[in-house]
């Protein structure tokens, strides 16, 4: 079975599609987007606008990016925001659950999540542990084993993990 990685299987609806334009997420300069268009989004996918999930959702949504949760409790701080290390995992998690951001388990000890769920695959710099984008339709997946019965591909998810070539001496 021949299988082009050419966005078919995206499951769901990107945060995109559920915002009320493709350019909400890209408004806010300082990263961060209106708090009303983050509630909104947060409404689309069923999440209840609490005033902390807001603050998430304005500074992890307002591009595309893949962020720890660490990396998430410091951005939220350097807008003036404190938040819990422990309330940044609950709603990071929260949002995947629902579908609003991607989970994507690069490390063994590293959860990163995406902000941009439409389907795309990514380069893992294990050196640098930096995370990038592969433009839709620029891997192409050959042959997959047969399947569990009863079962359908829902997602091929890839990530090229690459490191520094050793200088020859
Ligand atoms: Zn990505």
């Amino acid at each position: 079975m021949a299988i082009r990685n050419d966005g078919a299987y995206t499951p769901g609806r990107s945060y995109r599609e559920a915002a009320r334009g493709p350019e909400v997420a890209r408004k806010a300069a300082d990263t961060r987007m209106r708090r009303d268009d983050a509630a909104d989004l947060l409404r689309a996918f069923e999440i209840t606008p609490t005033a902390r999930r807001i603050d998430v959702a304005a500074v992890l949504l307002s591009r595309p990016q893949h962020v720890c949760a660490e990396d998430l409790q410091q951005m939220l701080a350097g807008h003036g925001t404190s938040v819990s290390k422990a309330t940044v995992y609950n709603t990071l998690g929260l949002f995947a659950r629902k579908g609003l951001v991607r989970e994507l388990f690069v490390d063994s000890d590293k959860v990163l999540y995406d902000s941009n769920t439409t389907n795309h695959n990514h380069i893992y710099d294990v050196d640098t542990g930096a995370l990038t984008d592969i433009e839709p339709g620029a891997v192409e997946v050959g042959a997959l084993p047969a399947l569990p019965p009863g079962t359908l591909v829902e997602s091929v998810e890839i990530v090229i993990r690459v490191r520094r070539r050793l200088r020859r001496a």
